[in-house]
Formats: structure tokens, sequence, C-alpha cells
């Protein structure tokens, strides 16, 4: 079923998630649009904009690690102070509840732990760019400190290990994160309700686990304000704008 009315959708919502024991979150970029970050593929987005430097390049050639350093700051500056917008907020009530046991992110921007989900509820497949790790000794480097150096010698910093230092995402050809991917498995077959919000669902392993769900019995929803891969495998499709939609489920901050 398709729903693009918000007033059906809020209704269709509450009864879902007074039915469900146990639910699951998934999101992509769309439900930080609001937020002030573009996503991925919506038209004129600034991430289409160069070809991504792929891991392998990364580590073989410190020339494409500059330039990987340079395209993270300016990012960075576009969307500093990015807030959390009311799609975080109504997980971040949903996971306070008891209800959702965790929400699984394809995102990078941090911003479900800063709308108050606990980090250990948050999920991040594709890793979290508002720090920078060791790729040797696994690190913690603060990006700041890293941008201190880089603007400093003009070369991409290393650890003192003399690892080579990434920010803290997942790139193109990088191994998915194990233990993630464990944890979103496990919360993909223990939930009844698992709910897709602000991803085209193009995006594999990722997509992989709203069909998952779906196979292992639990209840599909997908919010998105335009079609997705997985929109037929759906039990409910909610079509429409994520901070609307989700805006009753959010309590204010
Ligand atoms: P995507 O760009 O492929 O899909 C986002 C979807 O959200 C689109 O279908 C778009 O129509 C929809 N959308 C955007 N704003 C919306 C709104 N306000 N209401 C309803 N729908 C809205 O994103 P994806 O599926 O997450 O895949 C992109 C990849 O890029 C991910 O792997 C992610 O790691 C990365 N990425 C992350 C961020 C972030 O952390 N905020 C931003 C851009 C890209």
């Amino acid at each position: 079923m398709i729903i693009t009315s918000t007033d059906e959708a809020h209704a269709e919502l509450a009864r879902l998630f007074a039915q469900s024991h146990r639910m699951t979150g998934f999101t992509g970029a769309g439900i930080s649009t609001e937020c002030g970050v573009p996503d991925f593929r919506s038209p004129g987005s600034p991430w289409m904009k160069h070809r991504p430097i792929d891991f392998s390049l990364f580590i073989a050639d410190p020339l494409a690690r500059e330039e990987a350093w340079r395209r993270k700051f300016t990012m960075d500056d576009m969307y500093a102070g990015a807030r959390p917008g009311r799609g975080h907020r109504a997980l971040a009530s949903l996971v306070a509840s008891g209800k959702m046991g965790a929400v699984i992110t394809q995102n990078i921007d941090g911003l479900h732990q800063a709308a108050g989900t606990p980090a250990d509820k948050v999920i991040e497949l594709h890793g979290n760019g508002t720090y920078a790790k060791c790729l040797e000794c696994g690190q913690r480097h603060e990006l700041a400190d890293v941008r201190q150096e880089f603007e400093r010698t003009g070369a991409a910093p290393e650890c003192e290990c003399g690892g080579v230092v990434k920010s803290a995402t997942i790139s193109f050809g990088q191994a998915m994160p194990e233990e993630e991917m464990r944890r979103a498995h496990e919360e993909t077959l223990t939930c009844d309700l698992f709910i897709a919000i602000g991803s085209s669902l193009v995006v594999y392993p990722a997509a992989g686990f709203p069909i998952l769900a779906k196979r292992n019995g639990a209840t599909l929803v997908i919010v998105n304000r335009e079609e997705t891969q997985l929109d037929d495998a759906a039990d409910l499709v909610l079509r429409g704008d994520i901070g609307s939609i989700l805006s009753p489920f959010a309590a204010s901050q």
C-alpha cells in the first residue's frame, strides 16, 4: 500500500508502532536533508561533484590522500553546525521508549547521536565522518587536530605509529565493518517492524537489510519522498517529507 497523505501516514504509523513489540530503524541520507546536509543522489548533489577516491587509491597515493582531506574539509565547512531534524528526534524517542532496539544507519553525520540516541544504539554501516582513525593501530584522531596538521604541513597526516590516518568512514572499496554488520543482522532478524527512512535503497550490502527483515516475517515500512528500489517488497510505503511524516513522534528538544 502506498500512502501519500501525511495525516493518513501519521495514523498508520501510530497504529503500527502501537502493535509492534520490537522495531528496527534504518536510515539514509534523506533523513538529514532538512538539517542542511544534502543527500547523495538528488539533483545537484555536491557528493557527486568529484569521482570518489576509493580505498586502495587512498592507501597507495599520498596525493590522493591530500585531495581526500581537502574535499573532506570543504564539505565539513559547508555543513558545520547541522542540527538533528524531526526524523532523528522521532527515532531517538522510539529508542528511548524501548520499542526500537537500534537504528541502523548508512549516514556518517552523527546526527542520530546528536538527537539523543545513545551511541551504542546507532549502528553505523558506513562509519562516522565526525572523527578520524589510524588504519594501522585504530587510534582515534580528532578532525581539528588533523586539519591543523594538514594546513601546517600541506601533507596528509600520519599517526604516531606511522600508520595512515583516514576519516572514520567506509570508502568505496573498503571492507564493511564486521561488528556493525553482525549487529545489524541481529537487529534485523529480531524485529517485527522494520522502518527504512530516507534511502534510495540502492547501496548494497546496506539495502539487503530491509529485504532480510521482510523475508524474516517483519512488516516493512518505507518512508521516502520518491520511489525506492524496494517499494514493491514493502508492506507500506509512506511517500512524502520525512520530517512531516515523523514529526508527531518526535519529542521537542
Ligand atoms: P540517497 O541519496 O541515495 O537517497 C536518499 C533518498 O532520500 C532519496 O531517494 C531522496 O528522494 C530521499 N529524500 C531526501 N530528502 C528527503 C526528505 N526530506 N523527505 C523524504 N525523502 C527524502 O542516499 P542513501 O540511500 O543514504 O545512499 C547514499 C550513501 O551516501 C549512503 O551510503 C551514505 O553513507 C552516504 N551519504 C551520507 C550522508 C549523511 O551522512 N547525511 C549524506 C550524503 C551521502
